[in-house]
């Protein structure tokens, strides 16, 4: 399907992220953004809406980084922080950086899971917004503040494309201000 040119970022979302039940597991209904992604309409809707959440989020401040949470995460926070004429910072799976690197772990459903920034890669007296593509129970999101935390860094906000409200991630953000461009 391609979206007419005139579509907003709530019809791309509504027609273009796919629910695809028992995946990864049983159970979850993975919301997949691949076919947003493929449109070039609903990916030029979808980075807009994102930049305007990101520079509302600011209030028109300072910013100095998108950070986005490997792997979506990536794919969305690169574009919006070319938008916006700031940088981009990754955050990583376990091994993945080469330099040495900050690092959390946390728990999943099953198991648990590591992420990690590059030491130097955000500093004290700047200014960040966190990026991600869904909002779930918060962990992933949680985990990231407390590791941006130790670093000093000032976090503006942290936005998402989608928040599963039903899931109440956002009570674990530790009162960091959250911006979803679409709640379900
Ligand atoms: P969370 O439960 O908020 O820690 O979510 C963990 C990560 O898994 C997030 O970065 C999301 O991108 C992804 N995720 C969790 N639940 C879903 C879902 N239902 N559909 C798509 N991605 C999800």
């Amino acid at each position: 399907m391609t979206l007419p040119t005139e579509a907003g970022v709530e019809r791309a979302l509504d027609s273009l992220v796919r629910d695809v039940p028992d995946f990864p597991r049983p159970g979850v209904v993975f919301k997949d953004i691949s076919p947003l992604l493929a449109d070039p309409h609903g990916l030029s809707v979808t980075v807009d809406a994102l930049s305007e959440q990101v520079r509302d989020v600011t209030a028109g401040g300072a910013l100095d980084a998108v950070l986005g949470i490997e792997a979506r995460g990536f794919i969305l926070a690169a574009p919006v922080a070319l938008a916006l004429r700031t940088g981009f910072v990754p955050v990583r799976k376990q091994g993945k950086l080469p330099g040495p690197s900050h690092a959390v772990s946390y728990e999943l459903e099953y198991g648990q899971a590591t992420l990690e920034l590059h030491r130097g890669a955000v500093t004290a007296g700047q200014r960040v917004v966190l990026l991600d593509d869904v909002l779930a129970t918060g962990g992933t999101v949680e985990a990231t503040l407390d590791l941006l935390h130790r670093t000093g860094v000032e976090v503006a906000g942290v936005v998402v494309l989608l928040e599963l409200s039903f899931l109440g991630g956002r009570e674990r953000l530790g009162g960091v201000p959250l911006r979803s461009v679409r709640t379900i």
